[in-house]
């Protein structure tokens, strides 16, 4: 079943034609190891899909956010997970559209040519979750570097990746007009970090999403490696939050599809009190319900793609193409676990694997709490509750 021929198809058959190489065994096994599929970053890398947002002058393809999430679900479509190398991509704006040209020079040619990877973002903290004006980590000045102190916890992929986008706070809360000022981004050379004042803790967790505690103790960073203005960083970091917002939502459609596949395929050959599972109302039912809202989510997640395309405001439009595909997915998820009976617990069916990583997007990387608070209050304009 293919329904979504669009203008993307020559992407997604070259993605696919990818994909093809890496089958269900590949990553069911890097799953069961828990490793790193490095293999299959590595091929993407040398296809160039990971330079897909570099601008060509910096040695990339140029395309658009909404390009690259059509490279994100292809991944998950096939049976792949993109949270091993999503990084890079919603990363990249941040450095492209804010960093100095100094800094694109630096880096983006290697990081298209796969000599540096871009994959890690710091900002959670273990004593402040959600509330990210509060972070405690700092970054302060002093003979022409930068020293940081602090913690960070859920950092992902910081043990392959070479660079880090860091969140610190330069001026103190109690100094700014404005919660959102004072917080600073900067980029961090990930090895030379670990030699020197940062350590990293890998969280062991549910999906195999290499992922860590990071501690900062007067780990000291050149000053050239702030991006953009000091004290502006919330705003730039936001290009970042908001393109990985749409990103996932891409990704959770492409793991959408796959379960409606997967399901669709099996109800119609599984034969139980002699007639096929999917005959009976009670089985087709939350699966066409389920098409239906990925169905839904995939227009929210363009618009989404569209407007930040067009650098225009689309945080409203990212978190609720968020929201809608992290549920449709988890939705076809649940109904693809339940109609495959026991065998849908079984590891060789993959469906086990891809329900633990699709439910992670309803806590990650925004929960589905903080993006309804945020419609409420900012869609709505109902009274701020925090
Ligand atoms: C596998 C994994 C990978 C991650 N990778 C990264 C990464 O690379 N970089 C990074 O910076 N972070 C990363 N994160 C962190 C992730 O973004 C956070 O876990 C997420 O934003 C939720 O924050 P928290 O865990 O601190 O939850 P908290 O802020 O403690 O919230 C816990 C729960 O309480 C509820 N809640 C909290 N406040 C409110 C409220 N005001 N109203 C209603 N409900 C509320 C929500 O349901 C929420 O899920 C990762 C997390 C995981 C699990």
């Amino acid at each position: 079943m293919d329904h979504r021929s669009d203008a993307h198809q020559e992407i997604r058959d070259a993605v696919r034609a990818l994909c093809a190489q890496f089958p269900d065994e590949y990553h069911r096994k890097v799953d069961l190891a828990r490793a790193y599929p490095e293999e299959f970053v590595e091929a993407l890398t040398k296809s160039g899909w990971m330079a897909a947002l570099i601008p060509e002058e910096y040695g990339g393809s140029g395309l658009g956010l909404t390009e690259a999430s059509v490279i994100m679900e292809e991944i998950n479509r096939a049976g792949g997970n993109s949270g091993a190398c999503h990084g890079q991509m919603y990363n990249m704006n941040t450095l492209v559209r804010h960093g100095s040209p100094a800094q694109r020079e630096k880096y983006l040619p290697k990081i298209a040519s796969g000599e540096l990877r871009l994959q890690s973002m710091g900002v959670t903290e273990p004593t402040t979750g959600t509330d990210t004006t509060k972070i405690k980590t700092t970054a302060i000045k002093k003979d022409g570097r930068y020293v940081i102190n602090g913690q960070k916890v859920w950092i992902s992929r910081v043990q392959h990746s070479d660079l880090m986008i860091l969140l610190a706070r330069t001026t103190p809360l109690a100094e700014v007009a404005k919660k959102t000022e004072g917080l600073s981004i900067f980029i961090v050379d990930v090895k030379a970090a670990m030699a020197s004042g940062m350590e990293v803790r890998p969280i062991l967790n549910m999906v195999n999403h290499e992922t860590n505690e990071l501690f900062f103790d007067n780990l000291e960073i050149p000053e050239e490696n702030l991006i953009g203005e000091e004290g502006q960083g919330f705003k730039y970091i936001l290009t970042g939050l908001n393109a990985e917002r749409a990103l996932i939502a891409a990704e959770c459609i492409g793991d959408g599809y796959w379960f409606i596949d997967r399901v669709t395929n099996y109800v119609k050959e599984r034969v139980v009190f002699g007639r096929p599972i999917g005959q009976n109302q009670g089985v087709q039912f939350p699966i066409a319900e389920s098409f239906i809202e990925i169905e839904a989510a995939n227009l929210m997640r363009y618009e989404a793609c569209r407007l930040y395309d067009a650098q225009l405001p689309c945080g409203a439009q990212a978190n609720m193409a968020k929201y809608l595909a992290a549920k449709a997915s988890w939705e076809a998820a649940n109904a693809c676990l339940q109609f495959h009976g026991g065998f849908g617990f079984a590891c060789e069916y993959d469906i086990e694997r891809k329900f633990r990583e699709t439910r992670l997007y309803q806590v990650a990387p925004i929960s589905t709490n903080l993006i309804l608070s945020y419609v409420a209050e900012h869609m709505l304009g109902l009274p701020r509750s925090f």
